[in-house]
């Protein structure tokens, strides 16, 4: 770590944190006994805590965000340039860079066409559920309103997109929420409450068309997935799946919403997930992997279909998209976003990741012929799961503290590894990894072996 940084500067910043940081998903109960971490410098796949501790990290800043890696001076410059040019609009007028970007991304998206800059991906996510809702109104007398998600699936922090949250736990004491979300069974065969059969995602979609039929076709205005499901437990669709959910959605006239907060942007070896599965979406949001978190930049992007249709009647008033976001103007998320591309496109990284993504499968399999603990893997590139149960026969998850320690293991080792909580998903316990598109065979090898050292450690295998 070069970071200067004093002893004294050390234990004030200390201070501030435990006095005046209220820290994201975290019980502050624990800070009473130990420092806050704070993370002070990163470079390529390595960060660096208060202490000069060195950490690879296979979670890409915690949260599968940091797709290109950290440090990136190419990317600061960009964006220095751009803000002392031009910081910030209101997104009624354009900007040099939002509009580069907006042609680089739709020209990684055939089908689509225009891009709605936002903040996070919880905004991009309650965007489409605003145009969804105003789509009923002009054309379907507001009544295919209705909005399916996933169970395990999720899609933000707001109250609107927890109405469309899959994973009950996270949402206990926040309701009551939204109406018109309405829930879907999961498609994660491992757990297959569709029975052991061989044509298992058809019969998952199938379940989806279930509930249109309950709740009336001409009520849901859309459906709402992950490509591959991330904090729900890294759930990979089953062969079959997306075909049939596309042909239900087309015979229903359902408006499809990919929802690559998580996926998109390279994380499975293409640019977006849905690409893996050939689904032709209506709408995609993105988020984490845009700006690989340089800035703060999210995008709801929609095809020209659903464009066309708040522009038809240009004399009422009422009849556009009457919304807003102001920091959709901040000219350093896509001065940023053109960068992050532009590495990802030089530097051959959805190759690498497609490799690497092999890699990591391969490791954790070969960490399963030898732990029991581990039920099953599962993952699409950078972006993969372990399971963790009791029992491999009942497929009872392990227990939650355990898989706990497992990831404290790893973190004292000097890596980062992720996992699902069963308190907050009530399913399962999946050690989660998603290191950066950089990664390296050695730094891959590297994060399995810490993961082989904590679980021998913790579980005894
Ligand atoms: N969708 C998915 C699939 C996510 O994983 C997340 C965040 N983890 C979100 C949406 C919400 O994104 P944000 O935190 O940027 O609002």
């Amino acid at each position: 770590m070069n970071t200067q940084i004093t002893k004294n500067d050390l234990t004030h910043i200390v201070e501030a944190d435990r006095a005046h940081l209220w820290h994201h998903l975290l019980q502050h109960k624990s800070l009473e006994s130990t420092d806050p971490r704070i993370i002070v410098e990163g470079k390529g796949m390595r960060v660096w805590d208060q202490h000069g501790k060195e950490h690879l990290d296979g979670v890409s800043g915690g949260v599968w965000t940091v797709n290109v890696g950290y440090g990136r001076e190419r990317i600061a410059n960009a964006v220095r340039d751009q803000l002392v040019k031009m910081n910030y609009f209101a997104q009624s007028a354009g900007s040099i860079p939002g509009s580069i970007f907006a042609e680089k991304l739709i020209s990684k998206m055939p089908g689509m066409s225009r891009v709605y800059y936002v903040n996070s991906g919880s905004e991009a996510n309650e965007k489409v559920f605003k145009l969804v809702r105003q789509i009923s109104h002009k054309l379907h007398d507001g009544k295919k309103y209705k909005i399916l998600y996933r169970d395990r699936d999720y899609h933000g922090s707001t109250l609107a997109t927890m109405s469309a949250g899959g994973q009950n736990e996270r949402n206990a004491q926040y309701g009551p929420f939204a109406p018109g979300f309405v829930k879907v069974p999961h498609c994660l065969e491992y757990r297959g409450q569709f029975g052991d059969v061989t044509d298992y995602g058809v019969r998952a979609a199938n379940a989806i068309e279930e509930v249109i039929l309950r709740e009336g076709p001409d009520t849901v205005g859309a459906l709402c997935l992950e490509p591959v499901t991330a904090g729900g437990g890294v759930i990979t669709p089953p062969e079959g799946y997306w075909e049939r959910v596309q042909e239900i959605c087309a015979k229903y006239d359902i408006l499809l919403h990919i929802d690559e907060v998580v996926c998109g942007v390279g994380r499975t070896g293409k640019w977006f997930g849905y690409q893996q599965y050939g689904v032709k979406p209506d709408f995609v949001t993105m988020a984490k992997g845009v700006a690989s978190g340089y800035a703060a930049i999210a995008c709801m992007v929609t095809t020209e279909r659903v464009f066309d249709m708040f522009k038809a009647a240009p004399d009422d008033p009422m009849d556009y998209f009457r919304d807003i976001s102001t920091f959709g103007g901040c000219t350093a998320g896509p001065a940023a976003a053109i960068e992050n591309m532009a590495i990802i496109e030089e530097e051959g990284l959805l190759e690498n990741t497609t490799v690497m993504g092999e890699r990591v499968l391969e490791n954790l399999n070969a960490l399963a012929e030898k732990h029991a603990v581990i039920g099953q893997v599962r993952g699409k590139g950078l972006f993969a799961g372990a399971e963790l149960v009791a029992d491999r026969a009942t497929k009872e998850p392990a227990d939650e503290k355990l898989v706990q320690r497992v990831v404290a293991d790893c973190m004292q080792q000097g890596v980062i590894i992720g996992a699902t909580n069963r308190s907050l998903t009530g399913f399962n316990n999946t050690l989660c990894l998603s290191p950066a598109l950089i990664a390296t065979a050695d730094d891959i090898d590297a994060i399995t072996a810490a993961i082989d050292g904590a679980l021998g450690r913790v579980f005894g295998q």
